[in-house]
């Protein structure tokens, strides 16, 4: 059931188109990250949902009731921005417990209740020691996690959050964002998440939608967006390292590609062939089919190996799982894994094959 729509969206502030022509189809329960670049249009995006910003033109519409022009309070959704504003001179728990006071006699809770939803809350954010503490004797990475425990504690139609995690330390961002794909796996709640953190995307959401420019490039599921870009942009921006992109010409058969020739499947025009780095086979020994390249440099990551090749004039990078003893200067032969790879057009970047 769709439950969020944005039906042709479009924002400018002044000369700066900020978000341009969006329309995106949410379901009811689903997990939708906004991911792009800065100043790609995301927040403008979030803020127009909850009623922050009117849109120029164009439509939104939450449980089937057009939304466009009401008012934040109008909208049932919980929000919790970077910025993250929480009343200095409360408590955490009262911080915490404020929007379920605001609506006591409406939810019919009891000072119990309103005290184990908080608590419930507080500890899964790991700030219930904090409780009896002024809001203003916390960390910036406490005070954001009582922003979200604040939006987390009652259940509205929506949550909307804008990189909610970003002043956390890196073991606890950990925690809290299993923490928080639970919680709303557990509650069923709609919830629109904004990052340009791709890893914290493809943890999280059903679906992500990739946006460049003011516009989403693509709208799909992580592996989608992982093995099945759309458009050169979402294959350059996702990825750790990125897919390599190698741009090939037509010639008869085949394209010519930098220090390699590849099967023409029909193309015309000149294209961009894209491959991820993990999905390159490669030997130290010649072998037939594979491509001879040169070892730039070995990046060893952990459990994992970045080789670096150089054919003609680009490098080309290889993930492996396998050991590398390969150095600067080595000869290596490798092979793609064609039916990952991805063709898109030189001009428009748009997927061709
Ligand atoms: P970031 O990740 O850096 O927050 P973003 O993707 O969320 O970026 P937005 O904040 O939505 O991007 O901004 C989109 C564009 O609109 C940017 O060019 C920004 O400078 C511009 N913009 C946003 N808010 C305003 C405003 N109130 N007045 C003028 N321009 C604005």
């Amino acid at each position: 059931m769709t439950f969020v729509v944005l039906d042709r969206v479009t924002k400018r502030f002044g000369k700066v188109l900020a978000v341009d022509n969006v329309s995106l189809s949410i379901e009811k329960g689903e997990f939708v990250v906004l991911l792009g670049p800065s100043g790609c249009g995301k927040t403008t995006t979030l803020r127009m949902i909850a009623g922050l910003e009117i849109p120029t033109s164009g439509r939104i519409y939450i449980d089937g009731r057009d939304v466009t022009y009401l008012e934040p309070g109008e909208r049932d959704v919980a929000m919790v921005f970077q910025d993250y504003a929480i009343y200095p001179h409360m408590t955490v728990f009262e911080n915490i417990a404020f929007p379920l006071e605001i609506r006591r006699r409406k939810l019919r809770l009891t000072k119990r209740d309103i005290e184990e939803k908080v608590l419930q809350v507080a500890k899964m954010l790991q700030i219930d020691h904090l409780l009896d503490r002024k809001a203003s004797q916390l960390s910036g990475g406490q005070q954001q996690r009582v922003a979200l425990a604040r939006a987390l504690v009652r259940e509205p139609k929506v949550w909307l959050m804008d990189e909610p995690l970003s002043n956390l330390d890196a073991l606890i961002r950990l925690q809290v964002r299993a923490e928080l794909k639970r919680l709303q796996k557990d509650l069923g709640i709609t919830t629109i998440y904004v990052t340009h953190d791709q890893v914290e995307a493809l943890t999280l959401a059903d679906r992500i939608a990739v946006m460049n420019a003011g516009r989403v490039v693509q709208f799909g599921t992580p592996k989608e967006i992982y093995d099945a870009p759309t458009h050169v942009f979402v294959g350059t921006f996702v990825g750790n390292p990125p897919m390599n992109i190698l741009k090939c010409k037509p010639a008869g058969d085949v394209l010519e590609c930098p220090g390699f020739t590849i099967k023409n499947p029909g193309v015309k025009q000149t294209v961009f062939f894209g491959i991820r780095p993990e999905y390159i086979e490669w030997s130290d020994k010649e072998q037939p089919g594979y491509i001879k390249g040169l070892v730039y440099v070995v990046e060893p990551i952990g459990s994992e190996y970045l080789i670096n090749v150089k054919i003609a004039d680009v490098l080309l990078k290889i993930k492996t799982l396998r050991e590398v003893s390969l150095k600067p200067g080595d000869s290596i032969y490798f092979k793609f894994d064609m039916k990952k790879a991805v063709l898109f057009d030189e001009e428009t970047g748009n997927v061709v094959i």
